[in-house]
């Protein structure tokens, strides 16, 4: 259950270092995007496992790229997992309504984490 290829969609660098270096000290592959519009362009050149997906980013948001994402067929029935600052019960509402198979609040908490990335690149959806 290792090396499975997840891109990471995040504009803090910070972030992005953190879910990288975590998830490649497991054994994942990474691929990295600072922008929602690179990182659809990554997902349809590498069809990653999983992808990360942050919510607030500069130019198109999270939103509006996993319409993009699952319009595509390329990348539609890739596991989209959202990495949100957002946690009132009506984000999560929000989120899984727009068809995310998962969420994860930041700051990350790293057992969960890992956890609920095995889970996203097994297939298993959960609600948020
Ligand atoms: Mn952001």
């Amino acid at each position: 259950m290792a090396g499975e290829l997840v891109l990471i969609v995040e504009d803090k660098e910070e972030n992005l270092e953190l879910v990288r270096d975590l998830l490649q000290a497991h054994g994942y592959r990474t691929l990295e995007a600072e922008t929602a519009e690179a990182g659809i362009a990554l997902a349809a050149a590498h069809h990653p496992d999983l992808i990360l997906l942050d919510i607030q980013l500069p130019g198109i948001d999270g939103m509006e790229a996993l319409r993009r994402l699952k319009s595509v067929p390329d990348t539609a029935a890739t596991p989209v997992v959202a990495l949100t600052a957002y946690a009132m019960p009506r984000d999560r509402e929000r989120l899984t309504y727009a068809g995310f198979d998962g969420y994860m609040t930041k700051p990350i908490s790293i057992k969960p984490f890992l956890q609920q990335v095995q889970d996203a690149c097994a297939g298993v959806r959960r609600k948020a």
